[in-house]
């Protein structure tokens, strides 16, 4: 099939890039300069360029940003929407994240509606932000039917709640564009929490890795040495994982038109870095001991959740937290932590 991937550059995408390939797909993958092209180009020497190409997208936040990248000779039968900003560096929630997030979505469907009729389905990378409700009692048993209640004020307050509604308000606009103009494709979207896992060396150094390991990249360089910093939100899933789900989600005729909450089980800060100091013995010295306070699970009942469309209908055996902490841990010292 040949796909169109937003933000091949992103930790999740160039794990979705790579089973794409693997899986025989021909793919236009967009980013934002052509240095970060030639750096994924470079990663697969063998790949031809009917195989693996590249759409210049500077700033998804623009309206008509995806015009020129959603066509495409042959033209394009699938979309997969990941591009979109995960941090919390928030001078200003609309402009840093709300913009990007929502108007880089409608916009994508929109370009497509206009200019790639042969587009059958369109997966967008959602998240947990846009399922979690502050609402619900604690102990609620989180899936697919739950939505986020934040609102466009909360967005201004901190850069926490500004992430939330970037990633709610998206999800909820795609939703709404399928509903008012009936495009000729169907949409699924994957909703995971914390992602972790290996990082894809050609594209990252320590300084700029990902929000979701940076947790990890912080814990093998010394900084919970002393204190492990709250766990905060303790559902987890493995970036392989999460990068199956986007390519079940638009191989799978029965995934049209549904969320899929992607979530593999519990972890705390404390637990990973037991992890960490059981399989990295050279790293002790950096490493907060069995005694060292902190990262525990937060009091009270854990948030239940339900993976069974994931398991069930995409078919995803989730990968144990260990073999993910393991391997993000390798891929770090391979890039020189
Ligand atoms: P990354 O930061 O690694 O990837 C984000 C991608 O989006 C990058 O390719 C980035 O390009 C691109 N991007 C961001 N802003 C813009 C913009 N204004 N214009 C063009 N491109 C932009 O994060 P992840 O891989 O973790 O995130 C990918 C997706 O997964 C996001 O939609 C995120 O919300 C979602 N997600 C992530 C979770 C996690 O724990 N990691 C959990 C749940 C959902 P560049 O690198 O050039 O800046």
């Amino acid at each position: 099939t040949r796909v169109l991937l937003t933000g091949g550059s992103g930790f999740i995408a160039a794990h979705v890039l790579d089973l794409l390939l693997k899986n025989g797909h021909s793919v236009v993958t967009t980013v934002r300069s052509l240095e970060k092209a030639q750096k994924i180009k470079d990663a697969y020497p063998q790949v031809s360029k009917d195989k693996l190409d590249f759409a210049i997208v500077e700033d998804i936040s623009k309206p008509d940003a995806f015009d020129e990248a959603v066509k495409s000779e042959p033209p394009f039968e699938a979309v997969l929407h990941t591009a979109s900003p995960f941090h919390f560096n928030v001078t200003d929630a609309k402009k840093d994240l709300l913009d990007p997030a929502i108007i880089g979505t409608t916009g994508i469907l929109k370009a497509i509606k206009k200019s790639a009729p042969s587009v059958k389905r369109v997966v967008i990378t959602s998240s947990f932000a846009a399922i979690w409700d502050q609402t619900k009692k604690p102990g609620h048993v989180y899936s697919e039917q739950d939505w986020n209640q934040v609102t466009l004020e909360d967005a201004e307050k901190n850069p926490a709640d500004a992430y939330r509604a970037s990633k709610t308000f998206a999800e909820r606009a795609a939703w709404e564009f399928v509903e008012k103009e009936k495009p000729n494709f169907t949409v699924a979207t994957i909703n995971p929490p914390m992602v972790f896992g290996p990082v894809i060396n050609y594209l990252n150094d320590l300084s700029s890795i990902n929000t979701s390991n940076s947790r990890v990249a912080d814990l093998i360089q010394g900084k919970w040495k002393n204190e492990i910093p709250p766990t905060g939100l303790i559902l987890w899933v493995d970036v392989r994982d999460v990068a199956l789900a986007h390519v079940k989600a638009f191989e799978l005729d029965s995934a049209a038109g549904k969320r899929h909450f992607i979530i593999a089980g519990y972890y705390s800060n404390k637990e990973t870095a037991d992890i960490v100091r059981k399989n990295f013995p050279e790293l002790a010295s950096k490493l907060p001991t069995e005694s060292t306070p902190g990262g525990d699970y937060p009091e009270g009942a854990k948030p239940g959740f339900d993976n069974s469309r994931a398991v069930n209908e995409l078919g995803i055996k989730f990968r144990p937290y260990e073999e993910s902490v393991v391997d993000l841990v390798k891929s770090l010292q391979a890039i020189g932590a």
